[in-house]
């Protein structure tokens, strides 16, 4: 019997992109979705995997609900991926983020102890739990020891769920792996995401001589990679019921404004800057058009360090460890986008 899986967001890029995954290695999925208006399923059918999976409507802040669905199925594997993914966003909604981000791993824990206690879970994790740094740390490298301080709402939600997933791997036993992840990118990307934004905003940029992209930091720096190398480590930690935390990342740093060269680049859009600090703007070499203005309202409340992923962890665990650079995914990025504009 083929293993069966259950995936928390699996709209989102990464529970789509596993679905895809597993789907491909003759596993079984089912995924939980949450009632909205939007067309949450656009990544799914993108993928050409819509009708190959099970999809159960459930609120995961529900304790119940869950429950339910895992008396109900047997599960080998959860995937928990949904959560409110969108770092600046919390500084603005941060009872929100920690009510969602928290309650629901509290929950999903529960209920396996409860109901399905031979289940292996994943669960979504991140580098935001990293913020706080001495001087004397001028490297800024990262793994699963580090000392955790983080400084926004996001981050602090995940930092209490490395902490509930540590109680239930004491108390109760439960196999749980926690990749601490570091940005990851795909043409999947949700369009708030300064990739997606870049990539989707150059398309529009080519049909619509009038339209500009707004950014906040150009030299924000943080370690980027790609989703669908990070995926195969979700997949692996899985497989091999791994548990215990590893943080995820390539290791290299990118900065928004290496980014920007990429995308404008793989488009023959040769660009210039002019002007310093928030006045800043890129503009088309040749027409003198604004192709980027900054805008204070993309600024975080507080930028997060520039850290990076010590590979050598997730080395020594899985025999290798993220290495793609999202340089190395903007043409991939850009040519999904261009296709579906057209
Ligand atoms: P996405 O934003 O693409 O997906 C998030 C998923 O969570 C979607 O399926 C979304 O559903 C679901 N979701 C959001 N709010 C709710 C809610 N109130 N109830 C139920 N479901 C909800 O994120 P990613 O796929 O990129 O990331 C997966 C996980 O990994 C997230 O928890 C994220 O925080 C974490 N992470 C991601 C990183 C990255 O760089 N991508 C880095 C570090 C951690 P809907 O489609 O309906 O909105």
């Amino acid at each position: 019997m083929p293993a069966s899986n259950l995936i928390t967001g699996i709209t989102g890029q990464d529970g789509s992109l596993i679905a895809k995954r597993l789907l491909e290695q003759g596993q079984r999925v089912t995924g939980l979705f949450r009632r909205s208006s939007a067309d949450n399923f656009w990544r799914l059918k993108e993928m050409g995997i819509l009708d190959k999976l099970t999809l159960l409507e459930a609120d995961i802040e529900s304790f119940g609900e869950l429950g339910n669905i895992l008396e109900n199925g047997k599960f080998d594997k959860i995937f928990h991926l949904a959560g409110s993914s969108f770092t600046a966003e919390s500084f603005r909604k941060p009872w929100q983020t920690f009510s969602l981000n928290t309650f629901a791993v509290f929950h999903i824990l529960e209920a396996v102890r409860l109901k399905s206690p031979h289940t292996h879970l994943t669960i979504a994790g991140s580098s935001e739990v990293f913020g706080e740094f001495e001087s004397s740390d001028v490297d800024l490298i990262r793994d699963s020891s580090s000392r955790f301080g983080p400084i926004n709402p996001y981050g602090l939600s995940h930092l209490s769920n490395l902490q509930i997933m540590n109680y239930y791997r004491e108390l109760y036993s439960l196999r749980i792996a926690c990749p601490i992840m570091f940005n990851h990118e795909s043409e999947y990307r949700g369009e708030q995401f300064l990739t997606k934004k870049l990539s989707s905003g150059v398309v529009r940029i080519l049909e619509n001589s009038d339209y500009s992209i707004v950014l906040g930091n150009l030299n924000a720096m943080k370690d980027w990679g790609s989703a669908k190398e990070f995926i195969e480590f979700l997949y692996l930690a899985s497989e091999n019921s791994f548990d215990g935390s590893f943080v995820l990342g390539t290791g290299h740093l990118t900065s928004v404004r290496e980014i920007v060269s990429r995308v404008f680049e793989y488009v023959g859009i040769e660009i210039e800057s002019i002007g310093d600090g928030l006045e800043e703007k890129i503009l088309n070499r040749e027409n003198g058009r604004v192709l980027i203005s900054l805008d204070s309202r993309n600024l975080r409340v507080k930028e997060t360090p520039p850290f990076k992923a010590d590979r050598i962890e997730c080395k020594n665990i899985f025999g290798d460890a993220p290495s793609k650079s999202v340089l190395d995914i903007i043409p991939d990025m850009v040519e999904f986008d261009l296709r579906k504009g057209r």
